[in-house]
């Protein structure tokens, strides 16, 4: 076995061929070659804005401009992920300065021409190096580099901005003596601090070996993945996602605005079933407020200052709904990336909102109902159960009675949710909460678009509330956002902004004394038109919305009697009359 060593400075090269133990305790005299070779390389070049350490463009910046982004990133994705991506960077510095070893000291011992490292990490004015023991067995593929840094950037950075640390933090020059060496000697090598100055002491001390030679190689290797940091920042946006849907929910559902009867009384039931744990199942159409009547539940209840997570069956594909409600261990699917707790842990102590609940799968549906039963879930993929303590509320649109008979919903799994049904009423039955939820709906979208709306005009308020909203209470909020957004500054929302698309005549009118009148004009100027230019003439119209009604009615005249505003006889007469002009023998 042959050995290299280098102890005693750039003369006192030792050829042992036994296993080499002689540096136990480091000699203060190995010493480093001259840098006067590395210093010719530095070119200012002047006038181009480049500087070049021999074929590498490097850049002079101040060590307060990247201290200051070291502290940045800490503050913003923590040490763990700062540390790696410092040391990623340093490793790809390290990595271009052992390129230049080779060439610049050809015919130099290994030492003299691994100190190249050493040499440009100080000219480059990152620390100060003192080798300390270095040991180099190429054919055993062994490498031992003990150095003692002082002067450290790093420390001095982190000193400034944090104070003393009780972990090691020259990140970024560990991984340039990790890049340096394993560039140089072809072979991975990272290195630990033994000491660090800002743990302490008044100099760090480092040790590198071969990957190979260190127990804990795995570990060290994560460090240089260079995904880790990108996989992290995604994990977040997602999480930012979710958590900015939630709040912007919160805002928008407001309070619950009304004061009608019907309204009232799903109001009354939602108070009395607060304070309970009882299942509550939110019944009523698209659009009706059904999440909001959710989370006035949850902030009326025991716990309301726990989270509140909804979500919404229908807007995720059955094979997400399951990793989405219970989680996913890491590798549970192909592009289960990593381990993620499901809403369910989220709103553990909280309240928990199955919205559309009959759009969830049959196996989805199997496993909810185990949780209901259990209180535990499970992740996707995972083997140990987690306990919670969630209250579910559900909500749906469509009839799960139906589903139940249909097969499409677990019998078992309605009885379990509908314990306490809650009808929210559509808009249609709460005509009389139209204004001031129309108020208030105005001064949300007025400060959300920064604004100032005077209100709305008489003619828009009478027609919201004649209109029949299919849409519910979010029909009315896109409407108002869209007036909002289209009217002008200091001005009042007309009906033709919120309804572009009724027709003229669908508008009442303001006549020219000033007094708001149905625009029954308008109507029948449309019904005139079309009735000219169809070619039926008056008879033919009568006698053709006499027949409609009569046919719609299925014969039964007192209803199509009814239908045109005529009494029983008078309509006879006229169909009488129609029959004669149609078959005059009889
Ligand atoms: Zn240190």
């Amino acid at each position: 076995m042959m050995i290299f060593g280098f102890l005693f400075g750039r003369w006192s090269i030792l050829f042992l061929s036994i296993k080499f133990s002689l540096m136990a305790t480091p000699s203060p005299s190995m010493s480093l070659p001259s840098d006067a070779d590395l210093r010719r390389l530095i070119h200012f070049s002047v006038g181009d804005g480049r500087i070049w350490l021999a074929g590498q463009r490097m850049l002079l910046m101040h060590t307060a401009g990247l201290a200051n982004l070291r502290t940045e990133l800490i503050r913003t994705v923590g040490i763990p992920h700062t540390r790696r991506v410092f040391m990623r960077a340093g490793f790809a510095s390290g990595e271009r300065d052992a390129a230049l070893a080779r060439e610049v000291r050809p015919h130099a011992t290994v030492f003299e021409a691994f100190a190249v490292g050493p040499q440009l990490h100080m000219l480059e004015g990152a620390v100060q190096v003192t080798p300390l023991r270095f040991e180099f067995d190429q054919e055993g593929g062994h490498y031992l580099g003990i150095y003692r840094w002082d002067q450290s950037w790093e420390v001095d950075a982190h000193l400034r901005d944090f104070g003393p640390s009780s972990e090691p933090v020259c990140w970024m020059l560990l991984g340039y003596a990790s890049g340096y060496t394993s560039a140089f000697f072809g072979r991975r090598a990272y290195y630990k601090e033994v000491n660090c100055r800002a743990c302490g002491g008044d100099h760090c001390l480092t040790e590198g070996r071969f990957e190979h030679e260190w127990p804990d190689r795995e570990a060290l290797a994560e460090d240089y993945v260079a995904d880790s940091m990108l996989r992290h920042l995604g994990d977040l946006r997602s999480q930012i996602d979710t958590l900015r849907n939630e709040i912007e929910a919160e805002d928008e559902s407001g309070p619950l605005v009304g004061s009608s009867a019907t309204f009232h009384s799903a109001l009354d039931l939602l108070k009395k079933a607060a304070p309970t744990r009882v299942a509550v199942l939110l019944t009523g159409e698209t659009g009706v407020g059904k999440e909001r009547f959710a989370r006035t539940l949850h902030r009326m209840s025991p716990r309301a200052d726990k989270p509140f997570i909804a979500v919404n069956c229908a807007a995720l594909p059955g094979e997400l709904i399951e990793s989405e409600l219970f989680g996913v261990e890491k590798g549970a699917y192909t592009g289960a990336t990593g381990t993620r707790p499901g809403r369910f842990e989220r709103a553990d102590g909280g309240t928990l909102l199955l919205d559309e609940m009959g759009e969830l799968s049959l196996p989805a549906q199997a496993k909810l109902l185990r949780v209901l039963q259990t209180g535990e879930v499970e992740r996707l993929g995972g083997t140990q159960t987690i306990k919670v303590d969630v209250r579910v509320i559900a909500a749906t649109h469509v009839d799960l009675v139906a589903a139940v008979e249909a097969g499409r919903f677990r019998s078992d799994l309605f009885y379990r949710l509908s314990v306490y049904p809650i009808r929210v009423p559509p808009l249609r039955d709460r005509q009389d909460d139209i204004e001031a939820l129309a108020t208030y709906l105005l001064q949300y979208f007025s400060a959300r678009h920064d604004k100032r709306i005077a209100g709305f005009t008489d003619l828009a308020l009478d027609t919201m509330r004649h209109y029949p909203w299919p849409g519910n209470v979010r029909e009315l909020e896109n409407l108002i956002e869209r007036g909002v957004i289209l009217a002008g500054s200091g001005q009042s929302i007309d009906a033709p902004l919120l309804f572009p698309t009724l027709p003229k005549g669908a508008f009442n009118t303001v006549n020219p004394h000033g007094k708001l009148e149905h625009a029954g004009s308008d109507l029948l100027a449309s019904i005139f038109d079309l009735t000219i230019h169809s070619g039926l003439g008056l008879s033919a119209l009568e006698d053709g919305l006499i027949q409609e009604s009569v046919r719609r009615s299925g014969g039964n005249l007192a209803a199509a009697a009814r239908e045109l505003g005529l009494t029983r006889p008078q309509l006879a007469y006229r169909l009488q009359r129609l029959q004669s002009i149609a078959d005059p023998q009889a």
